[in-house]
């Protein structure tokens, strides 16, 4: 059956293009995928599935809907991301952004297509299906703070799924590789947001002020103390300070306050609790030590994305049946995250990389870059792999 998985994919591969195109032409910025949920939910209708929900987190975006096969069995679900990024593209195509400020530079189009085209093929095999198979069009993923995936979970869209898959395309590897990893993938990203009180001063008399200044360079370089010293090697960790600032007019003022922001990415979940507390005490102490008085907002953004082993291993046999074996590669982890993570903190699944990098088409630019694009020859393998995923989980072989 994946031979003929295959062989459909290549055969609908004009019409993958073209949705793709479409989707990339009217790219929809986080939680305004609204035309793009329409297009979906009129193609999975006319394919005969059942909409589960259409819209998520308050808003008309989203939707998740069952292709039942034609015998009972398990669920299996399949998810594309919708939203485009708020910038301006530079590339020049007939298929280029018509809106302004909006443009499809991390490849989401390119998902929904290939999904699309998954529910179309696995349609067609529809009678010999034994199960479900659970269409996830996620609205936010690029969004941070309110995620899409976060709001489909927990409305309920995983309801009755087993196990799940997404799969992203990837620009810095070569067009027709598959990249997949057991385990962690992609970082978690935490974010923390730090004011410093101290007292204003003149500067030839700091023993009148509380200078922050002085507790903010403490901070800056205790938490680089929590990655060296309190984290083991064989772990993988990055505390960074984007933002410091205090005080901007004058060589003698003593600034009142000061203001730190950063990140951490992690993968281990006990790291991650580790530094946020080792965090919070070198804040405190770096306070006490300095007099000054503060306020810290430490947000747990996104979790690390973990691939269950046991469904990843079976996927892996699928790619190397569609891909070739020598085209299906282990990759290295992340820093970078995304918000499929709060699908598989639901039901186990596996997050995939569908290499799209073709210098010579000039689709190896870097993801949000404003001439991202991508090799679509590399699409009906893609979509042949959600296929294959949910055949493989349904059917077996
Ligand atoms: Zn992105
Ligand atoms: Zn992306």
């Amino acid at each position: 059956m994946l031979d003929q998985i295959r062989e459909m994919s290549v055969a609908m591969k004009e019409e993958t293009i073209a949705l793709r195109r479409h989707f990339h032409m009217h790219p929809e910025a986080a939680w305004n995928e609204v035309e793009t949920t329409k297009k979906v939910v009129k193609t999975l209708k006319d394919l005969g599935c059942e909409i589960v929900q259409v819209g998520f987190g308050g808003t008309e975006c989203g939707v998740a809907a069952d292709l039942k096969g034609g015998r009972p069995g398990r669920c299996a679900g399949l998810r594309a991301d919708m939203d485009a990024l708020p910038m301006d593209e530079d590339n020049d195509v007939p298929y280029k952004s018509i809106f302004p400020g909006v443009m499809h530079a991390c490849g989401h189009d390119a998902h929904t297509a290939m999904l699309l085209s998954a529910a179309k093929i696995l349609a067609e095999i529809r009678p010999k299906l034994s199960g479900t198979v659970r269409f996830l069009f996620q609205p936010a993923e690029e969004s941070g703070l309110k995620s899409g995936a976060k709001a489909m979970v927990e409305e309920g869209a995983l309801e009755g799924v087993d196990e799940v898959a997404g799969l992203h395309i990837w620009a810095q590897e070569p067009s027709g590789t598959i990249l997949y990893r057991s385990g962690p993938v992609m970082a978690a990203a935490d974010g923390w947001y730090l004011t410093l009180k101290g007292k204003g001063g003149h500067g030839s008399t700091p023993e009148l002020a509380i200078d922050p200044t002085i507790t903010a360079a403490n901070i800056v370089l205790n938490l680089q103390a929590v990655v060296g010293r309190e984290v083991s090697a064989k772990e993988t960790v990055v505390v960074s300070t984007g933002v410091v600032k205090a005080g901007e007019t004058a060589f003698n003022i003593i600034p009142d306050t000061a203001v730190m922001n950063g990140t951490v990415r992690s993968f281990n979940p006990e790291v991650q609790n580790h530094v946020e507390e080792a965090i919070r005490r070198v804040i405190a102490g770096a306070c006490q030590i300095g007099r000054c008085e503060y306020s810290l907002d430490y947000k747990r953004f996104i979790p690390a994305t973990i691939n269950d082993p046991g469904v990843t291993g079976e996927a892996v046999k699928v790619f190397g049946a569609l891909a070739g074996t020598e085209n299906v590669k282990e990759m290295g982890l992340i820093m970078g995250s995304e918000d499929f993570s709060y699908f598989q903190q639901k039901v186990p699944g596996t997050f995939f990389f569908l290499g799209s990098g073709n210098a010579a088409k000039g689709t190896d630019n870097a993801h949000h870059h404003p001439r991202f694009n991508v090799d679509e020859d590399a699409l009906p393998l893609g979509a042949a792999c959600l296929e294959g995923f949910a055949w493989s989980r349904l059917c077996g072989k």
